[in-house]
Formats: C-alpha cells, structure tokens, sequence
C-alpha cells in the first residue's frame, strides 16, 4: 500500500471515529444521570488523556467499533495496515474500501465465524 492510499484509509478511518464519538456524545449528553458540564463544549480530540477517559464510558459496540478504529489506525502509522493479522496475505480493496477497520481478510473472517457458530 503505497502513501497516498494508506494517508487515505487515515482519512476514512478518522472521520468514522469522529462519527462515532460525536454520537456517544450526545448520547452522554442526553444522559440524565451525568452532569453535563463535565463535558467540554468543544472537543479536543488531540487530547488523548481526555479521549480515553471519554471512551472509558462508552459501552458495547461503540467501543468495540472504536478500539477496532485505533487498532487500524495504529496499523497505519506502523505500515502493517492492509495486511491479514491471521494469515498475512493482503486484503482485499474492496474489502478495505467497505470496512477499512477490519484487521482479517475475507477468508480468515469467514473461518471465524464459521467457528463462532460451530462453537458460539
Ligand atoms: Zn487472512
């Protein structure tokens, strides 16, 4: 994957995990139960301090979508993005182009989850 592709997949990446904890925010937001005005009124998100004491709170998917983001995006900064974590082959752009967090290729994905159901 070449710098162009990879600052790309960056891009894409970023902006979902902004999306996501725009979301998570107001959800926080809404939430009765918290006081409010423990939240800045603009996010610093080169805060990384207050970015994990955010995402500490966020539960379930979101923060399993979200760690899968930071993994993605740490893959990109040490250039292993793009590269199957199970069986090391590429994969596929179209694959990448849809779900740029995934760290498996189709194949290693399928073979999960055809063990997940055999055994889930
Ligand atoms: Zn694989």
């Amino acid at each position: 994957m070449d710098k162009v592709e990879a600052k790309r997949f960056k891009d894409l990446l970023t902006e979902k995990r902004d999306e996501i904890i725009a979301k998570a925010k107001q959800t926080l937001e809404e939430d009765m139960t918290l006081d409010a005005n423990d939240l800045p009124d603009e996010m610093d998100l080169a805060s990384s301090e207050y970015l994990q004491s955010f995402t500490f709170r966020l539960r379930g998917r979101e923060k399993q979508f979200l760690d899968k983001i930071e993994q993605a995006l740490g893959r990109i900064d040490d250039g292993s993005f793009g590269t199957c974590e199970e069986c090391g082959e590429e994969i596929q752009a179209k694959r990448l182009e849809a779900r740029p967090e995934t760290p498996f290729c189709i194949n290693c994905k399928e073979d999960q989850e055809r063990k997940e159901r055999a055994f889930g």
